[in-house]
């Protein structure tokens, strides 16, 4: 049977180009969006590549990510893969000496808390998977080393998804889901900016890799361009 696999915020930029990638490997791909309009204008542009659905989910708002949850559950019955890749602020205008609170709380509650929300509600469909696997999208900004000044919210969001990323991996060995973490480099994307030297469809290249392993040896781990690097 073929994989099945959802992306978060995939209507645009790497979560996109990671629907792209997916569906060229044969890949079933559920595309979500917080807006169901560029959800929808999106999947327009795929529908070629293979079997792709829309479904509306914002990760900061729990009762799409449980109606996601149906549909897929209704749908498929299972789900292969999840990648969480949606995100915000990058903030390079915050110190962390003075940093607004309020946006920094906003930064956490999607960087972190919603792939947290999303990989629970989803858990009970990945088990259900022959092998499971959980890629969240991080930043280099997320390693410990990167601890040293600039852009908090977003860098401690990812040191904290990274944090994620480790504790879920060694629950979830006994039930056969890999959990991993991707840096990806700096991205051509409304976030990366267009200096960016890289395009979102080579940065989802590491992603779609590490989403079709089926080996536990991998999971636990943080990767940029499909090696292993330090948290
Ligand atoms: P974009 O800003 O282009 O895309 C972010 C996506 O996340 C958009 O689809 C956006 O939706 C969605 N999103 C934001 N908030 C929510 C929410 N509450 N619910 C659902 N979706 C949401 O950024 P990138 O493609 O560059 O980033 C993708 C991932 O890659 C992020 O995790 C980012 O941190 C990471 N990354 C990016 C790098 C880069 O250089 N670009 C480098 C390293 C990591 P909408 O279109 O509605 O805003």
């Amino acid at each position: 049977m073929r994989k099945i696999a959802l992306i978060t915020g995939s209507n645009q930029g790497i979560g996109y180009a990671t629907a792209q990638t997916l569906l060229e490997n044969g890949v079933t791909v559920i595309l979500t969006s917080r807006d169901e309009e560029k959800g929808l204008e999106s999947l327009d542009k795929l529908k070629d590549l293979g079997e792709v659905h829309f479904c509306q989910l914002d990760i900061t708002d729990m009762e799409t990510i449980k109606k996601a949850k149906k549909f897929v559950e209704d749908k498929f019955g299972k789900l292969d893969i999840l990648i969480n890749n949606a995100a915000i602020n990058y903030d390079t205008w915050h110190s962390v000496s003075d940093a607004n609170l309020d946006e920094i709380e906003q930064t956490l509650d999607a960087n972190l808390m919603g792939a947290w929300r999303v990989s629970q509600t989803f858990l009970p469909l990945l088990k259900k998977a022959d092998i499971g696997n959980i890629v969240n999208v991080s930043s280099g900004g997320g390693s410990l080393a990167s601890q040293t000044g600039g852009t908090p919210g977003y860098s401690i969001s990812k040191l904290a998804l990274n944090a994620l990323t480790m504790q879920l991996s060694n629950e979830l060995r006994k039930d056969k889901i890999l959990v991993t973490s991707v840096c990806l480099g700096w991205v051509r994307t409304s976030m990366g900016g267009m200096a960016a030297p890289r395009s979102a469809k080579s940065a989802s290249e590491g992603i779609v890799w590490l989403a079709l392993l089926e080996d536990m040896k991998y999971s636990g781990k943080f990767y940029r361009d499909k090696k292993e690097i330090n948290w």
